[in-house]
C-alpha cells in the first residue's frame, strides 16, 4: 500500500462529499444560493457524531456544565446591548469594474474579478470604492406590522442566549461559579466573502460554551479551556502537526477581552480559525444588567457579591466537519488500484461497520448477513450492502470512512465466523 502523492485539497473533499451525499449545494435545481448546503445520509451522521461528542465531553461528563437550548430569533434589545446592531460588521470595498464584493481586511486573501492571479486593486483596471461597515446579521420582521418597532434578528451567535439566561440556570438550576452553559444551535451571518465550502457559510451550527467563574480566577479557567478544547480535536484523530494555538495580540482582541487564542487548523487554505476560546471578563453580564435592569451578578449564602467574569470556547460544527475531513482524506494505491479512504476516528464514521454478503444470490448468506445486520443495528449504525461486487463496496465503505467490514462467506456458512476487514490495514 503506498500514498499517492498529492495534497489534499478543498475540491477533492467537495467532490468526496457530493460524490458520496455528505453534502450537496443547497437550492441546487434552482441554481443554488451562495454558501448554504444541504447534508445528505452521511453528513447528517457525521454531524450527529460531532455534535454529541461535544456534548458528552462539555455537559454528560462533567458536573459543572448545564445545557440550554434558547431561541433564534430574540427580544432585539438583546443586540443592542450585545454591541452587534452598533459594531457587528465587516469593512466592504465594492470593485465598480468587476462588480464583486471584497472585506477590506482580506484584500490580500481575495482575487481579483477579472484577473484571479491578482488581488482585488492591483491590477489599472480595478477601481474600489472606500471601506464602508456591513452589518453581518440577518433582519427580519417579526408580527404583521413591517415597521421599525417590528424588526428583529437572525442570532448570529449563540452566546447572547446564554447571557440572558444566566440568572435562571443560576436560580432554578442552583449553581455558582464556576459553573458553565452550553448550547448547540444554528447561528446565521451575511457574510460578505463566504466560501472555500463549509468553512464560512451564511447558517452554520454553532457549539458554544460560556463558563462563569469568579474574576480571580479567570485567567486560570481561560488557560484550562484552551488547553481542553486543544486536547479534544487531538483525542479525536486530528494530526497534531495540524493543529496550533494562537493567541491574539491587544490589538486584535475585542475591547473587553483580555485573552484570546483561536486554535487553528491548517486547511487547504493556509492556517485558520477551528475554534476561539475567549476571556470575556465581565462585559456581557455588566452590559445585559444595564439595559435590562436586571442584576446579573453572584450573590453567595454569605453576602459575597460580584458579576461573574466569562470563559467561552466557541466552535461551529462545520468547521469541525471539514478539519476532519482533511486530516482523514488520503488517496492510496492498494494491489495496482488507487482508493480514497476517509481515515476518521470510529466514534466520528458515520456508519462503524458494513455487513456484506459475499455472494448476494446465496440465500443463505443472505440469511446470515441479514440476522448479524439486525442484531447489530440495534445498538450502532451499520450498513447492510448487497449490491455490486465485493471490492466496488469495499471502496465505497472506505470513501465513507467505514472502520470495519463483516462479510459473511463460505466459511461463515461452515462454522459461523465471519471476515472482519479493518479499513486502515486492510487486514482481513
Ligand atoms: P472568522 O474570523 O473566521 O470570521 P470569527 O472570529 O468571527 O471567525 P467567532 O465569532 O469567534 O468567529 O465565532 C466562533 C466560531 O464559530 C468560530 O471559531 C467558527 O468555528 C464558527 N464560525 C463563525 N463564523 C462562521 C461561518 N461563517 N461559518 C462557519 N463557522 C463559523
Amino acid at each position: 500500500m503506498s500514498e499517492t502523492p498529492g495534497p489534499v485539497t478543498m475540491d477533492k473533499i467537495v467532490s468526496l462529499c457530493r460524490r458520496r451525499g455528505f453534502v450537496f449545494p443547497s437550492s441546487e435545481i434552482y441554481g443554488g444560493l451562495g454558501s448554504t448546503y444541504d447534508y445528505g445520509h452521511y453528513g447528517v451522521l457525521a454531524k450527529n457524531n460531532i455534535r454529541q461528542l461535544w456534548f458528552q465531553a462539555m455537559v454528560q461528563e462533567r458536573d459543572d456544565i448545564v445545557a440550554l437550548d434558547s431561541a433564534i430569533i430574540l427580544n432585539p434589545a438583546v443586540w443592542e446591548a450585545s454591541g452587534h446592531v452598533a459594531g457587528f460588521s465587516d469593512p466592504l470595498v465594492d470593485c465598480r469594474t468587476c462588480k464583486l464584493r471584497f472585506r477590506a481586511d482580506r484584500l490580500e486573501d481575495a482575487q481579483c474579478g477579472r484577473k484571479p492571479s491578482k488581488r482585488p486593486g492591483e491590477t489599472p483596471d480595478c477601481d474600489l470604492t472606500e471601506a464602508r461597515q456591513f452589518n453581518l446579521m440577518f433582519q427580519t420582521q417579526v408580527g404583521a406590522v413591517e415597521d421599525a418597532s417590528s424588526t428583529a434578528y437572525l442570532r448570529p451567535e449563540t452566546a447572547q442566549g446564554i447571557f440572558i439566561n444566566f440568572k435562571n440556570v443560576l436560580q432554578l438550576a442552583r449553581r455558582k461559579p464556576p459553573f458553565g452553559i452550553a448550547q448547540v444551535g444554528k447561528s446565521f451571518r451575511n457574510e460578505i466573502t463566504p466560501g472555500n465550502f463549509l468553512f464560512r457559510v451564511r447558517e452554520f451550527e454553532q457549539m458554544e460554551m460560556e463558563f462563569f467563574v469568579p474574576p480571580a480566577d479567570a485567567e486560570e479557567w481561560y488557560r484550562y479551556w484552551v488547553d481542553a478544547r486543544f486536547d479534544w480535536y487531538l483525542k479525536y484523530g486530528l494530526r497534531e502537526g495540524n493543529l496550533r494555538k494562537r493567541e491574539h495580540g491587544a490589538e486584535e482582541r475585542s475591547h473587553y477581552s483580555s485573552g484570546t487564542t483561536d486554535i487553528e487548523y491548517l486547511y487547504p487554505i493556509g492556517w485558520s480559525e477551528l475554534e476561539g476560546v475567549a476571556n470575556r471578563g465581565d462585559f456581557d453580564l455588566t452590559q445585559h444588567t444595564q439595559f435590562s435592569g436586571t442584576k446579573l451578578e453572584f450573590v453567595g449564602q454569605d453576602g459575597e457579591r460580584y458579576t461573574p467574569h466569562v470563559i467561552e470556547p466557541a466552535v461551529s460544527i462545520e468547521r469541525i466537519f471539514v478539519a476532519l475531513l482533511v486530516d482523514a482524506y488520503h488517496e492510496e494505491v492498494v494491489a495496482d488500484r488507487e482508493r480514497t479512504v476517509l481515515r476518521l476516528h470510529p466514534a466520528i464514521a458515520p456508519v462503524k461497520a458494513a455487513i456484506l454478503p459475499l455472494i448476494p444470490r446465496n440465500e443463505d448468506m443472505v440469511t446470515h448477513a441479514r440476522g448479524l445486520f439486525d442484531e447489530l443495528r440495534r445498538r450502532h449504525l451499520v450498513e447492510y450492502d448487497d449490491s455490486g461486487q465485493i471490492g466496488r463496496r469495499y471502496r465505497r465503505q472506505d470513501e465513507i470512512g467505514t472502520p470495519w467490514a463483516f462479510t459473511i462467506d463460505d466459511q461463515t456458512l461452515e462454522d459461523g465466523t465471519v471476515t472482519v476487514r479493518d479499513r486502515d490495514s486492510l487486514a482481513q
